[in-house]
């Protein structure tokens, strides 16, 4: 693993938010540390009759807008940095859409792609107990993220609610319809991506129709994207998954690509694309594209690879793909970055609406929801693109600015306890 620690990216940005801003250090300075940390070390017992040690994480960012809000990663790679960097990232995230929520994120350090089905149920089950005395629905709730989805949800809400003693929907967003779970929840994400990237690519005097794009990560987040995307013309060009890559100059067929990919375990090498070139997951990112939209796992654009990247306009479906160094060479070279925390907005925006319908018991239908939530987004992207244009700073920046008004302005409301 390298020695690369998202934390100090969250920490730099926030800085450069406050330069910009002239705020003084006292304003800020409880953003640049998390609330809470918890982290967890839980038995589980595998199939093969053996007891299996897991080490997990819950990072409670900032509660002063509200309950806490992130997703829980299940993941090889995941440690104290990068959840606390995703826990911050979630607080700034739900602060430029104008949520009121703080943030948090969850992780266990395993491959789940490597165990069965049911020694996940019981890992995810065990590490609910384990978080369980400082999750709920008002104090912080989990959603999906990294190799985690409705099913895992679903686990989460039964076990909570059975140590609760009363059923209890709105600890956790992103869950099955039958449970509490919102429509339109589970594209929420990647409708949100499409919605900055048009809206982004409008300012630049261009149509989805006009751009060749490319995905890295054809997850949950990337498949919705590039499926929205293709839906209003755009021409797919080349993706990956953690198996490998594709590119056809023509574009690729996403909705049979899509559904391939929707069944559980199917990679894209296994998928059958004809006329399509096999390339690898670096090739993507730099491939001859328009758009370039990152929505795997953070550090991907790195000094290494910013001077190779030939889209002229990045969206970042994923949170924290680019490194620090990395913004730097792309801001020099002009390229626009639409960061993660405007960018991946949608899923909170609609996790917050699937809570507040728990909480009230009731439904929205998904016309309603997906128009509330385009309002939410592009009233967000105006804001962040008004300041970035008034002040002459990269959109990361001006996301940051936006966020960091609110919540300093909240945090001087509250004040300091005690
Ligand atoms: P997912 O598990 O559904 O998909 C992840 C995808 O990335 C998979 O296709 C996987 O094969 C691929 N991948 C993994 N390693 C890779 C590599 N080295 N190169 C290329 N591809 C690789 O996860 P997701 O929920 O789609 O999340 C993706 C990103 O979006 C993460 O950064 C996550 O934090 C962010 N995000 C997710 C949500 C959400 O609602 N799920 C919301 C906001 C942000």
């Amino acid at each position: 693993m390298s020695s690369y620690n998202p934390y100090d990216n969250v920490v730099a940005t926030i800085k450069a938010a406050a330069e910009v801003m002239g705020l003084e250090e006292n304003d800020y300075l409880s953003l640049m540390y998390p609330e809470r940390e918890l982290k967890v070390n839980f038995p589980v017992r595998m199939d093969d009759g053996s007891t299996r040690m897991f080490e997990g994480f819950r990072v409670q960012h900032s509660s002063v807008r509200g309950p806490c809000k992130g997703g829980v990663r299940f993941h090889q790679n995941v440690d104290e940095n990068e959840v606390k960097a995703l826990a911050a990232w979630m607080t700034f995230k739900c602060a430029v859409v104008g949520i009121p929520y703080g943030g948090a994120k969850g992780g266990v350090k395993a491959d789940p792609t490597q165990m069965s089905r049911a020694e996940v149920e019981r890992m995810t089950r065990r590490y609910t107990a384990a978080i369980q005395p400082i999750i709920g629905p008002e104090k912080d709730i989990p959603a999906p993220d990294v190799n985690t989805s409705g099913v895992e949800m679903g686990w989460i809400m039964d076990t909570y609610s059975a140590l609760a003693g009363h059923s209890e929907p709105g600890v956790v967003t992103g869950k099955p319809l039958e449970i509490g779970g919102s429509l339109g929840r589970p594209e929420a994400t990647g409708r949100g991506v499409m919605i900055t990237t048009r809206e982004v690519l409008a300012r630049q005097g261009k149509k989805p129709a006009d751009v060749r794009v490319a995905v890295q990560g054809m997850g949950n987040v990337g498949s919705v994207s590039a499926k929205l995307l293709h839906a209003l013309g755009a021409t797919i060009v080349a993706v990956s998954d953690v198996s490998g890559g594709l590119y056809k100059a023509d574009g690729l067929d996403v909705p049979a690509m899509v559904q391939f990919l929707s069944t559980r375990g199917n990679l894209l090498k296994d998928f059958d694309a004809p006329g399509a070139t096999r390339i690898s997951n670096k090739e993507v990112l730099t491939a001859d594209v328009d758009v370039l939209i990152p929505a795997a796992l953070e550090n991907q654009i790195t000094g290494q690879n910013a001077g190779q990247i030939k889209a002229k306009l990045i969206v970042e479906a994923a949170n924290g793909p680019t490194t620090l160094e990395a913004d730097a060479e792309l801001a020099k070279r002009g390229i626009v970055v639409v960061p993660d925390v405007l960018a991946n907005a949608g899923g909170v925006v609609v996790s917050y609406f699937e809570w507040v319908q728990n909480l009230q018991r009731l439904a929205w239908d998904e016309e309603e929801i997906n128009q509330k939530l385009e309002r939410i987004m592009v009233q967000a992207f105006n804001e962040v693109y008004k300041l970035h244009e008034a002040k002459g700073i990269t959109l990361r920046t001006g996301a940051y600015c936006v966020a960091m008004e609110k919540l300093v302005k909240t945090q001087k409301i509250r004040g300091v306890f005690p």
